[in-house]
């Protein structure tokens, strides 16, 4: 049995911030405003996971109230999320994703980023695609304010 989810995030960009996207810490002057860590790739593919499985949402499984995910590493809830998912008998069995950023350029991070994912989810890189768009300088992507991310999960029960 196969169950399909979607999740989609975005975080505002600020000083003082690191920019952390896809549990790759990315060179650049500002970074994702966020209780934890902003990770807008990785909390995409969790809200996916979740809804592949009606299991509500990142929100309400990591309450941004709770201090214990003040600056968490979301490659740390994305392990848990996988583990939760895990244990309810399904695996993936693919990710399609998009990280839509007007600066900087994601494309020379991709690679580090696809290991990090697969290596916490337990698949081929051939299961995981993560997209870098632009925003054509629109909206709050395109004025370089906020960066966004969007994920479609398969799941297959084992
Ligand atoms: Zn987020």
């Amino acid at each position: 049995m196969y169950r399909i989810g979607i999740g989609y995030d975005i975080h505002q960009l600020t000083q003082g911030r690191d920019l952390i996207i896809g549990g790759v810490k990315i060179t650049h002057e500002k970074g994702l405003l966020g209780h934890s860590d902003a990770d807008v790739l990785i909390h995409a593919v969790i809200d996916a996971m979740l809804g592949a499985l009606a299991l509500s949402d990142i929100g309400t499984i990591f309450p941004d109230t709770n201090p214990k995910y003040k600056n968490a590493d979301s490659t740390v809830l994305l392990k848990k999320v996988y583990d939760y998912i895990a244990r309810k008998g399904y695996e993936i069995e693919n990710i399609d994703s998009n990280i839509i950023a007007q600066q900087p350029k994601m494309m020379p991070y991709i690679p580090k980023m696809k290991e990090i994912l697969c290596r916490i989810l337990y698949i081929d890189e051939n299961r995981l695609s993560i997209k870098a768009k632009t925003n054509e300088q629109l909206d709050a992507v395109g004025e370089c304010r906020a960066i966004k991310a969007q994920a479609a999960v398969l799941l297959r029960k084992i």
